[in-house]
């Protein structure tokens, strides 16, 4: 049906390019294209037939891009390089005309603050170029934004509280990594809480507010509330939610660490000199720290990652939980990735599937949950990610 090109070449690149080869029903010619090309070149070995071309791109910039663009001439862009990368990808799509999805929010390289302002800002430009933007589209933000739009379609006719789980319950044997790149997760978790009550923000302390929760064949664990994306365009896009909050489960050993890590100052993301030469040191921890994408090996357990929603139906109070299981040996044997790329990689295919087949296609810039949930719901049934429902359970929230 047409043309790809796949931006970055880590763990979910990974698991972007082998899923894309095993739909070449779909995407008919792909490309995939990173800073450093001997990664791609060792992806597309990996899938082998020479189905997948490789190039080199600074997709810092916009110049390089909209010279590849031109040359491979791609329908859409699947953005899975860095949040900082973003913005100029999105600018060269408007100036070569391609459409656009990405994984995560644009966050700026020195403030460690994400929020999809910057991008909502394009929306006029996408409309007017008649270019689709499709915002979020992993896991989380994706899937559990996906959940949401299909459990106030079919379940509930008002959603009132919302609590997404993410429980990584893997053991990758290592004492300290992260299941993402280092720079981005790290900044992520170390910032402080942040979840809507009654029209507003709360800000909590970093880890503040904690409680077990049970999770589906791995039992209680540790869950934290964090400040996670998809909550900011959930409420925008389900007002009638009073709380959403997010939740994510972390070790002991893991929070040591990361304490140890801000308090001697490797978490900084300013510049300090070292012998003569300018560093960021969380740059510099990211080059010592065990590489995500080689984490898979010996990466056993499941994650589970769902939607606990509380609302109204036909006038009575209901609960759903909706959630995936998914094995990091499974992903593995697969892709040669861990599970949080899988399940981060295998969402952006299938948004990916959904433009190319004309599904999710209207002109702007628009969140998952703006679309039509049922074909991407029905596809995660059929790509590895499959999801159990619990209609009336105890959310224990
Ligand atoms: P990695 O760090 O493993 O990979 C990032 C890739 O982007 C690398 O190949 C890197 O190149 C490339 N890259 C970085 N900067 C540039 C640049 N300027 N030009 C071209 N290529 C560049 O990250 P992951 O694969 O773990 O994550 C990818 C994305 O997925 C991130 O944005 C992350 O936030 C998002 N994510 C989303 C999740 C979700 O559920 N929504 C969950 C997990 C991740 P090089 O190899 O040279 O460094």
């Amino acid at each position: 049906m047409g043309r790809v090109l796949i931006i970055g070449a880590g763990g979910v690149g990974t698991v972007v390019a082998h899923k894309v080869a095993q739909n070449r029903d779909v995407f008919t010619e792909v490309m995939l294209a990173s800073r450093t090309k001997s990664k791609c070149d060792a992806i597309a070995a990996q899938i082998g037939g020479g189905f997948i071309k490789t190039a080199q791109v600074d997709a810092d910039n916009v110049a390089e891009l909209v010279a590849l663009f031109n040359d491979f001439k791609p329908e859409l862009v699947i953005n899975v390089a860095l949040p900082y990368q973003d913005l100029t990808i999105m600018d060269a799509c408007l100036e070569a005309g391609v459409n656009y999805l990405d994984t995560a929010n644009y966050e700026p390289k020195e403030e460690a603050k994400f929020e999809y302002g910057w991008q909502w800002a394009y929306q006029d430009r996408f409309k007017q170029a008649g270019l689709t933007a499709i915002l979020g589209c992993g896991f989380d933000p994706g899937v559990t934004s996906v959940y949401t739009a299909y459990a106030a379609k079919h379940h509930f006719d008002e959603i009132h509280y919302l609590d997404i789980v993410d429980c990584n319950a893997g053991d990758h044997g290592k004492a300290f990594a992260t299941n993402f790149n280092p720079e981005i997760n790290i900044r992520e978790v170390t910032q402080k809480g942040k979840y809507w009550e009654n029209g507003q923000w709360v800000i909590t302390e970093p880890h503040e507010i904690h409680k077990p929760l049970n999770y589906p064949e791995i039992g209680p664990k540790e869950s934290y509330v964090i400040y996670h994306e998809e909550l900011e365009s959930l409420v925008k896009n389900f007002p009638t939610l009073k709380r959403a909050r997010f939740w994510m489960t972390f070790g002991q050993e893991y929070l040591t660490h990361l304490r140890v890590i801000q308090n001697i100052g490797m978490a900084r993301i300013d510049t300090v000199m070292y012998n003569g030469v300018e560093i960021v040191p969380i740059q510099f921890l990211k080059a010592v720290l065990p590489n995500p994408g080689d984490l898979g090996e010996n990466y056993t357990g499941w994650t589970s990652i769902g939607c606990r929603i509380k609302g109204v139906k036909d006038g009575e109070v209901k609960t759903y939980y909706v959630y995936n299981n998914c094995s990091h040996e499974a992903a593995y044997k697969e892709t040669g990735t861990q599970g949080v790329s899988y399940t981060t990689g295998v969402p952006a295919m299938i948004g990916a599937m959904m433009f190319m087949k004309g599904i999710w296609k209207k002109a702007g810039v628009y969140n998952v949950e703006e679309f039509n949930p049922d074909p991407f719901m029905d596809e995660l049934n059929k790509h590895g990610l499959p999801w159990v429902e619990i209609h009336n359970g105890d959310l224990e929230l």
